[in-house]
Order: C-alpha cells, then sequence, then structure tokens
C-alpha cells in the first residue's frame, strides 16, 4: 500500500523524524487559506503516487497569494503520467544548502534491511547507484539488533555527509529504521534529505510503501489506503472481502485457490490471451460467493469473456454450479462463459449446467481446452465442433 508523500511524512512526524508542517487541500481557496496559516514563502505539491512531480512541473514555490493561486490552480487536476492531481500539499518553504538521499528497504536475497543513503540527493538515485556507485552506501540491518546510533553516524560518515551534521543526518537515519520497522512498511524513502542553512537535516519528500498485509496491526493507518487513487473495482472487492486484483485484460477468471488462479492466469497468456482480473473465489465457495463474484468480474466493462475454472476440493462443483445459474438469473451477462468443473461433484455440476442451458455458456474438460475456448470467445470468433 503506497502512502501519499503528505501521508508518509505525518508518518515520519510520529516517529521524530523532521518534516515541515502543512495541510492538505483539494481547492485553489483552500491552499489560499493554507498558505496564509502557514506563511509565506510556501511550496505546492501535486500528491500523487509517482514519482519525478518536480520534472512534470507538480512541485512549485510561491512567494505571494498571487503567485500561489496560479500554481494550485496549474496543479490541481494536471496529469502526471497518468495520474491525475486532485489533492495539493501546501507547506512552507525550507531554504536548501545541501540535498541527501536515504531510504529503507527489506533485501530479500540478504534476508535484512538495507540501508541506502548519499549525499547525492534530489536526483534520480538510479543515475547515482549506475553512475558513481561509490557515492550510494548500503548498509544491511541485522533486524535483531536493529540499527543503533553509532551505525548510523558511521553511514553519514562513509557517505562523506557533511562532519557538522552527522549528528543529525543520523537521528533522521534511526528514525527512518523506526518508521520501517514499526509501522511495517516494505520501503520508506527520503529524497531528498536536506540539510539547511541553519543546519537542520530534515526530510523534505516521503516516498512509504506499507505492507498491506500488515495493516490489521495498524488500525491507525487503515484510512491512510488513497481510496481516490484506489481502483474502483478493488476497493469494492475489499469491501466484500473477495480476493480480486484487476488486471489490463478482456478475459474474466475466476478459481478456487491462489495457486489455481495464478495457473490460470498463465494459461490464459499462454493461450495468446490476457486476463481482466485476478479472482479467488477461495475454497468452500458457495452460492452466494460466486454469485456476487460474477457480478464483480463483470463489472469491469473490459471483460469480453469470463473463465470459471474450479478444482473441486472442500468446494463442491454443484454448488458453484447453482451460484452461477443463479448468477446468469440475476445479471444476465452478455458475454460467454467457459466452465470448466472438475473434482468433488462435477458431474453433478455439468449436469445442473446442462439442464439450466444458460445461453452462451461452454463446458470445457480441460485448463488447457478452457483457455483456448475463452481466448477464442474473447476474440469473437467461434468455436470449432461447438453449438
Ligand atoms: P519529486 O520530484 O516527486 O521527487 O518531489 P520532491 O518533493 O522531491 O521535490 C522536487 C524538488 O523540488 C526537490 O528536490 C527540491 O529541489 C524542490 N523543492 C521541494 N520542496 C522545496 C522547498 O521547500 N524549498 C526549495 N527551495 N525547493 C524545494
Ligand atoms: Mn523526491
Amino acid at each position: 500500500m503506497d502512502l501519499l508523500e503528505y501521508q508518509g511524512k505525518q508518518l515520519f512526524a510520529r516517529h521524530g523524524l523532521r518534516v515541515s508542517s502543512g495541510k492538505a487541500v483539494q481547492t485553489v481557496a483552500g491552499a489560499v487559506e493554507a498558505a496564509a496559516e502557514i506563511g509565506y514563502p510556501v511550496v505546492v505539491k501535486a500528491q500523487v503516487l509517482i514519482g519525478g512531480r518536480g520534472k512534470a512541473g507538480g512541485v512549485k514555490l510561491a512567494d505571494d497569494e498571487h503567485s500561489l493561486r496560479e500554481h494550485a490552480g496549474n496543479i490541481l487536476g494536471m496529469d502526471i503520467k497518468g495520474h491525475t492531481v486532485r489533492t495539493v500539499w501546501i507547506e512552507h518553504a525550507s531554504d536548501i544548502a545541501s540535498e541527501y538521499y536515504a531510504s529503507i528497504l527489506l533485501d530479500r536475497s540478504a534476508k535484512k534491511p538495507l540501508l541506502m543513503f548519499s549525499i547525492e540527493g534530489g536526483v534520480d538515485i538510479e543515475e547515482v547507484a549506475e553512475k558513481t556507485p561509490e557515492k550510494l552506501i548500503r548498509h544491511h540491518i541485522d533486524p535483531l539488533a536493529g540499527l543503533s546510533r553509532e551505525e548510523a553516524l558511521r553511514v553519514a560518515a562513509d557517505g562523506k555527509a557533511d562532519e557538522d551534521i552527522r549528528e543529525g543526518v543520523a537521528d533522521a537515519l534511526v528514525a527512518l529504521y523506526e518508521v520501517w520497522l514499526q509501522e511495517d512498511a516494505t520501503l520508506a524513502e527520503i529524497n531528498p534529505l536536506i540539510v539547511t542553512p541553519e543546519r537542520e537535516v530534515k526530510a523534505l519528500d516521503s516516498k512509504v510503501s506499507l505492507d498491506g498485509n500488515a495493516l490489521y496491526r495498524h488500525p491507525e493507518n487503515q484510512s491512510l489506503s488513497d481510496a481516490e487513487n484506489e481502483d474502483p473495482l478493488e476497493r469494492r472487492a475489499k469491501e466484500e472481502g473477495v480476493q480480486y486484483v484487476k488486471l489490463d485484460g478482456d478475459i474474466g477468471i475466476l478459481g478456487n485457490g491462489a495457486g489455481l488462479v495464478m495457473s490460470t492466469l498463465d494459461v490464459v497468456a499462454q493461450a495468446g490471451g490476457s486476463p481482466a482480473n485476478f479472482l479467488d473465489a477461495g475454497g468452500g465457495s458457495n452460492a452466494e460467493t460466486i454469485k456476487q463474484a460474477v457480478d464483480l468480474i463483470l463489472a469491469n466493462k473490459a471483460v469480453k469473456a469470463v473463465l470459471f475454472n474450479i478444482f473441486g476440493g472442500i468446494t463442491r462443483c454443484d454448488e458453484v454450479a447453482e451460484g452461477l445459474i443463479a448468477a446468469f438469473g440475476e445479471i444476465k451477462p452478455t458475454v460467454p462463459f467457459v466452465v470448466r468443473l472438475d473434482g468433488t461433484n462435477d458431474e453433478a455440476g455439468r449436469r445442473l449446467l446442462a439442464e439450466a442451458a444458460l445461453p452462451n455458456v461452454h463446458p470445457a474438460k480441460t485448463m488447457n481446452e478452457a483457455a483456448e475456448k475463452v481466448v477464442a470467445l474473447a476474440a469473437g470468433r467461434p468455436l470449432e465442433g461447438s453449438a
């Protein structure tokens, strides 16, 4: 779960990392009001889940109300790499002496958190890593011992941070690790971590991703999920408790069990198709869940055909068939369905489907056959030898 800059900064502040206070607003009038409170000069920053806002014109300084109105007006509604700006963050502008970089992420191969630090911040850090790798300090943190202040000071020294602010940098790194650890983040990045002319070290930007699976441990963070940027179908699925991920293709997918659904995505892709979603109806899917799932899959208007791939274990194929029949009764889908039922009560399920004679529902015996059929149907090709 990715956080907007200002949300990340709020987490930073909670752990003692220095940030400028500010206000998130959605209108020019709101921006003017916020700036009057905060005091000019202010910086107006587009709040979108994508980097490079500065280069795209989404970060502007304003010395007075006149230029604030102009910038806020331009940035609100702006498109930044496909993300529409609906919120801007207004904070008191900082004076900058140096721009550093700091981040912590999980290095899966080392099985440890990785702290990265560089005095070449404010720019694309990939470029620093590529052209001058010696300027990017990489330090693995022992997850049991944590990050000590001495260790953080050493990282600041290794990175050749100005001597007079190494203490401040170390404090920031220790606080950043606390954010990463205590908030169950998978990434906590500051670019730039600035040094002001008054020799203060503070976070001018934030990029934080929280582990969505750990969110239950942080009820106070649950409201941070950015509802306005979240896909509306995924949001609805979450509310309904359905395991659904929206994808870019046109073939709706339903299976039971995450492994089976993932294999189904692969098989459909192999057959030349492009899945529109991942949907795991779960073990023990009953008629009601199936109906709800069909509704969700078809709410995506890109879907041209749907593949049901059910392997009956705890899930009974006859129940799935009943769910599908009930769904057809209520929703009356206009796109073709391919249904593969295998396992517990599969014969009964197929019999129910045959008796119901649902329009445009095609049985398949194997996964490969099902995938080929659904890809053909989505492309508008007739099925060979089928009614
Ligand atoms: P990004 O482009 O999405 O990474 O957005 P940032 O928040 O990192 O801002 C981009 C750049 O704008 C920074 O590297 C700074 O150079 C500049 N900037 C942002 N805030 C301020 C500020 O308060 N004062 C000054 N002088 N420059 C700022
Ligand atoms: Mn940045």
